[in-house]
């Protein structure tokens, strides 16, 4: 027996049925491929969706502070952040979560609702982690194209939902499209989903939306308690390294999500960093303004030299160049700026400083006869 023991662990495992496993939702999982940085720090980064620009200085001196006091933990469910975004939005402080950035928020709240054998219906292209977190909880991803002007195509969307479906995600502005919903085709959407199904509607982008009938999510919380409202301090606050998100919706839904969520999630420094963002906001919006001038500048110039662009509502735009995707985005790179390229489909560019915009364009200006 003894000797058998010893054999066995000698012997390198050949079959794998001795051997740890996984969920085998989890084969052949795709991997999110984040923007990439550039060789050296002279190259801009434009492929992360990222504000330009430091910190706030009151953000620096709120950070500053809590470092202090790094030996404890912090509040458990960021009690003060969630209140001070609770009044923020004229709502309760239960009708708030906080977490470790949207995209963790997103995990939790799809890991709450789908079982194996659920649905989840999303638009596609978007945001390239919907994919994978659904797969992760073994539900059936449904995916819907978009477009052909980049917009989320919602009649085929609600056509898309059956009994088995648990959450639809909306992704305003879509990313990596940018091209935002009206409040009216929202509501007529919100309209058409059964009462049971989940809508997780992602506005990481909200602040740069700048179009005639903007969505105005917090004010369809009351109508429609199947909504969930997904908001950032990644994008316009320009805190992405610190990972701070949150989910606004139904108080039972909330607290129950709350309760299965990881205990500490959100670190002290970004607790204590995105309460004085929130303090901030009229900064923050000068900022944002900053960042909607480059972008419709942008935008425009690339129109002229002959693009056909979709209507960019968030703080980037979409170049619908196929398989020359890769190309351009080497080109950009040897050029001074990394964007993301997504082969086959086109290539995303985040709105930066004026000098990496103008580089942007420089580089767009070689690719027009690749365009759509
Ligand atoms: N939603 C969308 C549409 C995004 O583009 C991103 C970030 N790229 C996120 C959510 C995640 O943001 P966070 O940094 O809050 O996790």
């Amino acid at each position: 027996m003894l000797w058998g023991m010893a054999e066995h662990l000698r012997t390198p495992q050949r079959s794998n049925s001795r051997s740890v496993r996984l969920r085998s939702a989890l084969e052949g999982l795709p991997h999110y491929v984040p923007g990439a940085g550039g060789a050296n720090a002279s190259v801009f980064k434009l492929s992360s969706n990222e504000l330009p620009g430091p910190l706030l200085p009151a953000v620096t001196a709120a950070i500053a502070d809590a470092a202090e006091d790094i030996n404890r933990y912090p509040q458990m469910y960021a009690d003060r952040l969630t209140g001070a975004l609770a009044e923020h939005h004229g709502l309760d402080a239960d009708q708030v979560l906080v977490g470790n950035g949207s995209v963790a928020l997103i995990e939790l709240i799809l890991r709450s609702m789908c079982e194996p054998g659920d649905e989840v219906v999303y638009p596609w292209r978007s945001f390239e982690a919907y994919p994978i977190l659904v797969q992760v909880t073994g539900a059936a991803g449904v995916q819907v194209p978009l477009s052909a002007d980049g917009a989320h195509d919602l009649d085929a969307m609600a056509r898309a939902i059956t009994p088995r479906t648990r959450v639809v995600m909306v992704c305003t502005p879509n990313n990596p499209t940018s091209v935002a919903l009206s409040h009216r085709d929202l509501v007529a959407f919100l309209e058409r989903v059964p009462r049971q199904v989940l809508v997780l509607l992602d506005e990481a982008y909200v602040d740069f939306v700048r179009s005639p009938d903007p969505v105005r999510s917090t004010d369809l919380l009351d109508m429609y308690k199947n909504l969930m409202v997904l908001r950032t301090f990644s994008k316009a606050h320009g805190l992405a390294g610190l990972r701070v998100g949150y989910a606004l919706g139904r108080r039972r839904l909330i607290r129950t999500l709350r309760a299965a969520s990881t205990p500490f999630a959100v670190n002290a420094l970004a607790q204590a960093a995105a309460l004085a963002a929130l303090g901030q906001v009229d900064r923050m919006r000068e900022r944002v303004a900053e960042v909607i001038v480059e972008r419709d500048r942008v935008v425009s110039a690339l129109r002229e030299q002959g693009w056909s662009i979709p209507d960019a509502q968030g703080n980037f735009y979409w170049l619908d160049v196929g398989a020359h995707a890769r190309a351009l985005a080497e080109d950009a790179e040897a050029a001074g700026v990394t964007v993301r390229p997504f082969q086959g489909e086109g290539v995303r560019i985040t709105v930066g400083e004026p000098e990496a915009n103008d580089i942007a364009l420089a580089v767009a200006a070689r690719w027009v006869h690749a365009g759509a």
